[in-house]
């Protein structure tokens, strides 16, 4: 049964032979100094296609001493199957390395997130704290005798969490303490 053969075109051979560096893989010899042939490392007759993978370069004389024999036991053949894997682990590993960095790259913007939300946080905290000592400053004026007492109880009972206050307000502990119970305080009325 006859296959037919489909012509290789300039543009493949010309790749095969750049892979190739225009060197029969065979017997080693270069162009110009022979001919290049684009051979299939599995013959056509035997079902070798043509893609890149299974054309090697060739000369005339190495060629035409194949006939249909199939090629891949050849060290030629070997080395280029040794090339093709190395590529691929390559290209695999650029995969991992690009997938990584687009990791790194959502745990940075993760981060920032976390970061800017901590410091609005804070900034928050930081505002209510002005705005507490401040009203407390100003209605603790304005406390009756029985509120001024009552603030004090309060105020006693806060100390003995002021290691709380402390973690929570840092050096405005204490004002933040006292304007709480003025307000607390005042709320008793
Ligand atoms: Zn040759």
């Amino acid at each position: 049964m006859a296959i037919k053969r489909k012509a290789l075109s300039k543009q493949v051979r010309f790749e095969v032979f750049k892979r190739d560096k225009f060197t029969c893989q065979y017997c080693g010899r270069m162009a110009p100094e022979i001919v290049l042939n684009c051979d299939h490392i599995t013959p056509v007759a035997k079902g070798g296609t043509n893609e890149f993978v299974n054309l090697v370069t060739s000369c005339e004389a190495c060629n035409s001493g194949k006939s249909d024999r199939a090629l891949s036991e050849s060290d030629a053949v070997k080395r280029q199957a040794a090339e093709l894997l190395k590529l691929a682990e390559r290209r695999e590993q650029l995969q991992m390395m690009a997938e990584w960095r687009t990791e790194l790259g959502k745990l940075d913007e993760e981060i920032m997130a976390t970061e800017m939300k901590i410091k609005a946080e804070k900034d928050k905290i930081k505002e209510m704290i002005g705005l507490v000592s401040e009203a407390g400053e100003l209605d603790e004026a304005k406390l009756t005798k029985g509120e001024k007492k009552e603030k004090e109880k309060i105020v006693k009972g806060m100390k003995k969490n002021k290691a709380e206050f402390k973690k929570d307000y840092g050096k405005d502990a204490e004002k933040v303490m006292y304007a709480t119970a003025t307000k607390m305080a005042q709320k008793k009325k």
